[in-house]
């Protein structure tokens, strides 16, 4: 294999002490512009502070754009229907009409994104998922941090941290050399925690023996013929539920020697794009994203199963004769990495048990839904129909750091209550939580976990974004 090997019991080399150039000062500063650094962002700004948001690649939307993560899971309660074998809405097709739980930040993009015809609003329709276009994402994105004053760094890699446990501000790698901002209060939305393990908060990975959910290289394929496609389903209504199936026909090629892959299926969506799907099925396991050498055998290993996958679809698959690849992650999805230990751990008990708690800050209502971390299979438990469980406060404080809020992916709590708070609407609602928190701390020079949890909820709600009725009336 050509990726550069892990050296055993490499020496270690001393590095000459260096400095960087202070390239602000802020009240808050966003690191990550994934879906929680756009909540973080437009939370804290709208809460009236200075912000700026620093990422490592050059446009914003995190696994939503750079992994080309389509689409946005749902993000309204559960209401199970009967599932549909044969149907080819290639969107989920098992999902009633339930409330919407997250509101905020992410109403405001997706308004934005439907209004440009850059995504198509969650119905009954499309299985209360939100189908988008990942360039419009970004555009759409990069507009509303514009139009809120956020000042933007793009191409900065956040390596280390100004302070020792207080974090006041942070260090980040450019090709102007090391560049350092200093912020009152800083909101690590990296997706790994990669600011708060510089503030030394202790963290977890996956689950008890430390194995974590796959990566996925996702990919767009084009000149999709959907009537073809159909047709195919209709005779052969048991290869295929809503967005997934195809079983016999990837054993054949398995048997033929033409798929090597540890699933036993193949996953896609529709897009906003009639002539379009979005392969979610290359599946490399025990790897992890904090980890340069796992990263390497990834990217290799997940683009040579695309190349797999797009062949099998066009030789097997009536619709994709003519089909092509016309675009593929910038880097290989990252489902699970670091979580912190905060304040309060999320549990799979607090998500399926709908839990609520008074110092909630945001709900989700998506599954638990962990992809085998060995090999075939996937694990959904849905929450009680109706219900939603509240995120807590505490979940975002990181132990043995001040200064700093944590949102998004990382935020603690356990594997299995990861695999529901991480998707994009819950990870928006917990970022926004977050850049509100930053920004009240700094307003009265408070630490964050000081504050007094009534204020964020106000201003939460104030900013739109969705709450327990009964806090609302608290709050
Ligand atoms: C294959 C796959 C399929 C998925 N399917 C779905 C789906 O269908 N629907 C859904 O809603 N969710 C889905 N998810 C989950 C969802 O995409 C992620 O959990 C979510 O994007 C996490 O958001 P985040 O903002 O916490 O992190 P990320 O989206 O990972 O964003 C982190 C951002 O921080 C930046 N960054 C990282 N480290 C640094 C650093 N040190 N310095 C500066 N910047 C940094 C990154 O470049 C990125 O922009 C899927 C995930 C994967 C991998």
């Amino acid at each position: 294999m050509p990726t550069l090997k892990r050296p055993d019991d490499a020496p270690t080399v001393e590095l000459p002490p260096r400095q960087a150039v202070l390239a602000g000062d802020t009240d808050v500063l966003v690191v990550g512009g994934g879906p929680a650094g756009l909540g973080a962002a437009l939370g804290a700004v709208q809460a009236g502070a200075r912000v700026i948001l620093a990422e490592r690649y050059g446009f914003l939307g995190g696994n939503a754009t750079a992994a080309l993560v389509m689409p946005l899971m749902s993000f309204h309660t559960q209401m199970p229907t009967k599932e549909r074998r044969g149907a080819t809405t290639l969107l989920p097709t098992d999902h009633g009409p339930g409330e919407a739980v997250v509101g905020g930040v992410l109403a405001t993009l997706l308004t934005r994104l439907v209004g440009v015809g850059g995504a198509i609003p969650p119905t009954l329709a499309t299985g209360y998922v939100v189908p988008f276009d990942p360039e419009w994402f970004k555009l759409v994105a990069l507009d509303l941090l514009d139009e809120a004053g956020v000042q933007l760094l793009f191409h900065a890699f956040a390596s280390g941290i100004l302070g020792d446990n207080k974090v006041e501000g942070v260090v980040f790698e450019t090709k102007s050399g090391p560049l350092a901002i200093r912020a009152k209060v800083t909101v690590d939305c990296t997706g790994d925690a990669d600011v708060a393990v510089q503030a030394g908060t202790p963290t977890e990975v996956g689950r008890i023996d430390g194995l974590v959910q796959p990566m996925t290289l996702m990919f767009r394929m084009a000149e999709f013929h959907r009537a073809a496609f159909e047709q195919y389903v209709k005779d052969n209504p048991a290869q295929w539920r809503g967005v997934h199936g195809l079983w016999d026909l990837v054993r054949k090629a398995t048997e033929a020697g033409e798929l090597k892959l540890p699933r036993e299926d193949i996953l896609f969506f529709a897009t906003p794009h009639e002539g379009e799907v979005s392969v979610n099925s290359t599946r490399v396991t025990r790897v992890l994203g904090t980890d340069v050498w796992d990263l390497s055998y990834a990217e290799w290993m997940s683009r040579r199963q695309m190349r797999q996958i797009a062949e099998f679809l066009r030789r097997y698959v009536p619709g994709f004769e003519k089909s092509y690849v016309m675009q593929s992650g910038v880097n290989v999805g990252v489902r699970e990495t670091r979580r912190i230990v905060g304040d309060y751990q999320l549990t799979a008990d607090d998500v399926l048990s709908a839990r609520k708690f008074d110092d909630a800050i945001a709900r989700g209502a998506y599954p638990v839904d962990i992809h085998n971390p060995t090999g075939t299979g996937t694990i959904l438990k849905r929450l009680p129909p109706g219900e939603a469980y509240d995120i807590p406060l505490r979940s975002l404080m990181p132990r043995n750091a001040e200064g700093l809020v944590v949102a998004g992916r990382c935020i603690s709590g356990t594997h299995e209550a990861h695999s529901s708070y991480r998707v994009m609407p819950i990870v928006m609602a917990t970022g926004q939580a977050a850049g509100v928190t930053a920004a009240l701390a700094a307003r009265c020079g408070a630490r964050p976990r000081q504050l007094a949890v009534k204020d964020v909820q106000h201003e939460l709600l104030r900013q739109g974004a969705s709450l327990r009725k009964e806090l609302l009336k608290a709050a």
